[in-house]
């Protein structure tokens, strides 16, 4: 088993990520490269931190009674697609969490990655494609209009995700500030 993933950052609980309360995973390591990316910090794969599986799976768990489910995102998630597909079958099986991916490849792309069938079956929508800068909306959780949205369970509509919100201030215990969703705020 390939026991780590190479991690950007972790939320215990955000609402600005996909429909309800949810934990986020921010995955390490993007070589896309889209113009306007907002987040470059994430893009090489050597940066961020490696943490076990059993590490991340616990920190999911611990939240499981305060949110609805988690989302991945990055970076690029399915750049890391064996250790990922592991983690949510994990988390599937240990809790009835739903599933929220991000992913930077266009929905075809996706269906010609090699090793992304285990990340799928965990998946209840998934959101497809490059950032565009000149075809940005940002809401219904698109950074840009070309991006598609795939429901791949019956668990989310389209209306669920128009009432995310396009942004959040989090300010955890120790006084540290972040600002996330899909039009975060500029400090
Ligand atoms: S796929 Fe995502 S993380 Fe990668 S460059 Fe594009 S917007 Fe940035």
């Amino acid at each position: 088993m390939i026991a780590q993933l190479r991690l950007h950052h972790f939320e215990p609980a955000s609402r600005a990520n996909g429909p309800g309360t949810r934990s986020v995973l921010w995955l390490q390591g993007c070589t896309l490269s889209c113009p306007g990316c907002f987040n470059p910090l994430s893009h090489p794969r050597d940066g961020g931190s490696l943490c076990s599986m059993d590490e991340i799976l616990g920190w999911i768990l611990a939240q499981r009674e305060q949110i609805e489910g988690i989302t991945i995102s990055g970076g690029e998630p399915l750049q890391q697609a064996a250790p990922l597909g592991v983690l949510l079958r994990a988390v599937k099986q240990a809790a009835p969490l739903s599933v929220v991916l991000f992913t930077g490849f266009t929905w075809a792309e996706v269906n010609r990655l090699p090793g992304v069938a285990e990340v799928l079956s965990s998946v209840d929508v998934l959101l497809a494609g490059r950032y565009d800068a000149a075809k940005r909306v940002a809401s219904g959780l698109l950074g840009s209009s070309n991006k598609s949205v795939h429901f791949l369970t019956p668990r989310y509509t389209k209306a669920d995700l128009d009432r995310v919100p396009e942004a959040e201030i989090l300010i955890h215990p120790d006084g540290e500030i972040r600002f996330s969703g899909i039009e975060p705020l500029q400090w």
